[in-house]
């Protein structure tokens, strides 16, 4: 199970939800009565744990690369921000949103193939239900963006990816439909961009909800945590991609070095510095090489 660190005390501002990597506060006073306040933790996660080392600036790099993206999109979709001027306690890492009700749905968007896609494909030959044609590898391109929805799974456990309609049977056909059209449209237009900026966006994952008819994007967007990233010039499918991600953690934490037994289900032992300071360089190059802005 996971053990997450209290979150910390914040004036005027009562916590309601932490996540593996957010904590959600409710602001109580003020303009912004009502309204939420999202912090996001400088903590990883791997593996479905919560990793008891943290990467300093991660929250930052994060939430700066979210508010990027969501102007970014903001043609195309509403999305829940509604000020950046939070409590000084968290200044950079969180953002004053709208409290919106969740749709129970991991939006995912794949133009590659890898993860849970591939394992999918490799098993049935579908990725949720969608068929594809024969002979695609890992980091094969995809004929066309699909979109690959998973149930939101509980705190600590595995996201499970679930056909379209069972997504019609959770929120209805017509939300379904616009979940998909709208992830669809999200992850054509971040491809664009990451692409001209030399980085291939593989797959994204999206959050929507929605107050009253209207469906807002929310959470984080397009950030290494979320998302797959690849730098364009070393994309060669048939092998596992090089990625902006939390790769090297994985790869420590399953490789000699860390002593893990992986199916013991024994939570992993704290990460070597050296690790902690090449993950946090990775969202750093992340970071700049997408928003063009110096970290
Ligand atoms: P979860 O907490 O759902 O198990 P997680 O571990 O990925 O998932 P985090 O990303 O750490 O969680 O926390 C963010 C939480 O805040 C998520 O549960 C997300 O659905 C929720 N959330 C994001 N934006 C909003 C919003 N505008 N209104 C309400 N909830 C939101
Ligand atoms: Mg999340």
């Amino acid at each position: 199970m996971l053990n997450l660190p209290d979150a910390p005390a914040i004036d005027d501002a009562t916590h309601v939800h932490s996540g593996k990597v957010r904590d959600l506060y409710r602001i109580e006073s003020g303009e912004h009565a009502g309204r939420l306040l999202m912090v996001a933790s400088d903590r990883i996660s791997a593996y479905d744990f919560v990793l008891e080392t943290t990467i300093p600036d991660k929250g930052e790099i994060l939430t700066r690369m979210s508010l990027w993206w969501f102007e970014q999109l903001a043609d195309l979709v509403p999305n829940h921000v509604v000020s950046t001027d939070v409590p000084d306690v968290v200044r950079g890492r969180a953002v004053i949103c709208e409290d919106l009700e969740m749709f129970p749905v991991e939006c995912v968007a794949r133009g590659y193939l890898a993860g849970s896609g591939l394992a999918d494909y490799r098993a049935t030959g579908r990725v949720c239900g969608v068929p594809l044609p024969d002979g695609l590898e890992d980091g094969s391109r995809l004929p066309e963006p699909i979109f690959t929805p998973a149930s939101k799974a509980d705190l600590g456990d595995h996201d499970e990816n679930v056909s379209f309609d069972a997504v019609v049977d959770t929120v209805g056909a017509q939300v379904a439909a616009t979940l998909r059209e709208l992830t669809l449209a999200v992850y054509s237009r971040a491809e664009e961009v990451a692409r001209g900026r030399g980085l291939l966006l593989a797959d994204t994952k999206l959050e929507f909800g929605h107050s009253g008819d209207r469906i807002v994007l929310a959470d984080e967007v397009l950030t290494p945590d979320s998302s797959r990233f690849w730098p364009a010039d070393q994309w060669q499918p048939g092998r596992t991609q090089p990625a902006f991600d939390k790769q090297l953690v994985r790869d420590w934490l399953t490789g000699p070095e860390s002593g893990w037994d992986r199916a013991s289900g024994d939570a992993p032992p704290p990460l070597p510095e050296r690790v902690v300071e090449l993950t946090r360089s990775r969202y750093v190059e992340a970071y700049e090489r997408l928003t063009g802005r110096t970290w």
